[in-house]
């Protein structure tokens, strides 16, 4: 029931979103998307209008501004609270605590449009959600509470730590300490990449409670403010640019008791299910930059002529924009089955999570690469957004677990039982 008074939300106020598609958005609008590659095929009715309202938003509200933010490096807080208003900042977070209450597969749908209006702003918007949910899960009411509606509305924003200098790949040798001191905990190491640090208020930090490995791993929620919490500079990047990054670094860092989530000892396994989803999304944004990249791929060879033809009279690029679409598709199906797996609590649903986030954001960062080719020298250009999303979508393959790491997960589950 939850889901459809969001739904109707969802509905009401695709109504006001508006309606010109700017920028690269005409030309896909002007042409159509082809039905083989249209990504509303097999979504419900419901589906299909939030997937709408979704690419409204992307491209009235984020694409005329995707290259502004990537050049000056512009964190677009207004612009995410207004997706916060159609449901975006909670999108799997729990109705009672002001999210959308939506599946898995619903916040795909979600991501993968929005993506095509900025992929580095989406991108962010989706840690901020896997924060949000991982509150929501393993909170007790008083932190659900105390977090998740501000989060919701983005009012608050929230950052994902786990990596550190020492320990990316192998995030559970992470070293940052939080030792008990009365009804306090005091942290003291640093996080390293953190999206959003600097410039968000709510940091989801796993640290050492206990012994060696994930076991002695601890989930601790610390507020913007805390004295002892501060901050590296912010990193210059390839892409990802509207996001800041830095590191976050705790000196004698006071945090209550009360804001562990869950159990001592269990913040490993948290960040892990934070995880599962958050790979989901991200592959789900690679899917929103390779769906733009294949239209705007099509628009230019059906344009540029060349020896006297458009460029799309070439059966060489018939044939690479035909293996574009074709890996574009079996990404999508790959992520959605990958969705349906973890909202039913599959038993496969790591390890296709895993498969997800490999395939896609491989697959996807090909096609957007392939898209760039066939623009030629214009594809170098700032002027044309193929280069951005190629820039955005590379880091998808290195972060929320390396795609070699992502191998190492499948594999474990081929051979669990060996
Ligand atoms: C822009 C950006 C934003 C990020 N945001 C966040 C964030 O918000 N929160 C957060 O916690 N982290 C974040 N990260 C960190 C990211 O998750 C790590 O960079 C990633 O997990 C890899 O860790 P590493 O960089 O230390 O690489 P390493 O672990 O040093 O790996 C280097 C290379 O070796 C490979 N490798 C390592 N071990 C193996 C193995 N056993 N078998 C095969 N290959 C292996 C890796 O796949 C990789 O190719 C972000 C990173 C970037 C670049």
């Amino acid at each position: 029931m939850a889901a459809v008074g969001t739904l109707s939300r969802f509905v009401r106020l695709s109504s006001f979103v508006g309606k010109s598609r700017r920028l690269i958005f005409n030309r896909i609008q002007r042409r159509g998307i082809a039905s083989c590659i249209d990504p509303s095929l097999g979504l419900t009715d419901e589906q299909k209008e939030f997937q709408k309202v979704a690419f409204d938003f992307a491209a009235n509200e984020m694409a005329p501004h995707m290259a502004e933010w990537d050049e000056k490096e512009i964190f677009p807080v207004e612009c995410m609270r207004k997706a916060a208003q159609l449901g975006f900042g909670g999108i799997y977070t729990q109705p009672e605590v002001g999210g959308s209450g939506l599946s898995r597969l619903d916040t795909s749908v979600i991501f993968e449009a929005l993506s095509t209006g900025c992929v580095s702003t989406t991108a962010y918007i989706s840690i901020h959600n896997m924060c949000n949910w991982m509150i929501d899960t393993f909170g007790n009411t008083e932190q659900r509470e105390r977090y998740c509606p501000d989060l919701c509305t983005m009012d608050k924003l929230a950052s994902y730590c786990l990596t550190e200098p020492g320990a990316g790949s192998d995030a559970a040798s992470l070293l940052t300490t939080a030792q008990l001191k009365g009804d306090h905990y005091v942290l003291n190491g640093s996080k390293a990449f953190i999206s959003g640090g600097g410039d968000t208020d709510v940091y989801v930090v796993m640290c050492r409670t206990g012994g060696k490995g994930a076991k002695g791993i601890s989930c601790v929620v610390v507020e913007k403010g805390t004295p002892g919490l501060g901050f590296g500079k912010k990193e210059k990047k390839v892409g990802w640019n509207s996001q800041p990054t830095r590191a976050v670094i705790f000196e004698d860092c006071a945090v209550p008791v009360t804001n562990r989530l869950g159990a001592e000892g269990q913040g490993f396994s948290i960040a892990m299910k934070g995880l599962n989803g958050g790979r989901i999304n991200i592959a789900s944004c690679s899917l929103g930059a390779a769906h733009a990249c294949v239209q705007l791929a099509r628009d230019h060879l059906c344009v540029r002529k060349q020896f006297g033809e458009p460029l799309s009279s070439n059966q060489f690029l018939q044939f690479k924009l035909a293996e574009m679409a074709t890996k574009l598709v079996a990404s999508r199906l790959l992520v959605r089955e990958a969705a349906h797996a973890l909202q039913e609590n599959r038993p496969d649903a790591v390890a296709l999570c895993s498969m997800a986030k490999l395939f896609a954001t491989d697959e996807c960062f090909t096609i957007c690469n392939q898209a760039l080719q066939m623009h030629g020298g214009y594809g170098y250009l700032k002027d044309y957004a193929v280069q951005q999303f190629v820039r955005d979508i590379r880091v998808h393959q290195i972060l929320e677990g390396t795609n070699e790491v992502m191998r190492l997960i499948i594999a474990r589950d081929l051979l669990m039982d060996s």
